[in-house]
């Protein structure tokens, strides 16, 4: 790991205040709400749980940019519905939640980029 990068990595949140991460090394789990609007989904009621840093030239003065990151798992569907509406997204989003390798309902919507769910992502990183 680079001198910058190492400066940036901060899991535990020790030196930053909330677990931070370099570019690029964040967990699966944790993405921005740009991220989460890609996969359909909204942070919900939870506060910003993580931080990406990074140095950057752009924008002006060079300088260290951060971006806000929220754990999927606390993520709500986005949009407002009425009732029928609603059940028919629930049953939609109860597949969303299922699992195509385990076949467990893993209590959030699979990340989209990822395909399954973390148990599964993590053993097929292993
Ligand atoms: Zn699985």
């Amino acid at each position: 790991m680079s001198r910058i990068r190492a400066a940036f990595w901060d899991p535990a949140g020790t030196r930053y205040g909330i677990p931070t991460y370099p570019w690029r090394m964040a967990p699966p789990h944790l993405l921005t709400r740009r991220q989460l609007t890609a996969e359909g989904l909204r942070p919900g009621g939870q506060g910003v749980q993580a931080q990406v840093l990074w140095r950057s030239r752009r924008h002006g003065a060079p300088g260290v940019r951060a971006a806000y990151l929220y754990d999927i798992r606390f993520a709500l569907p986005k949009r407002t519905a009425t009732t029928r509406q609603r059940a028919a997204l629930d049953k939609a989003n109860a597949a969303r939640r299922t699992c195509p390798l385990c076949h467990i309902d893993a209590g959030y919507v699979l990340p989209r980029h990822l395909g399954v769910c973390l148990n599964c992502a993590e053993e097929r990183a292993a």
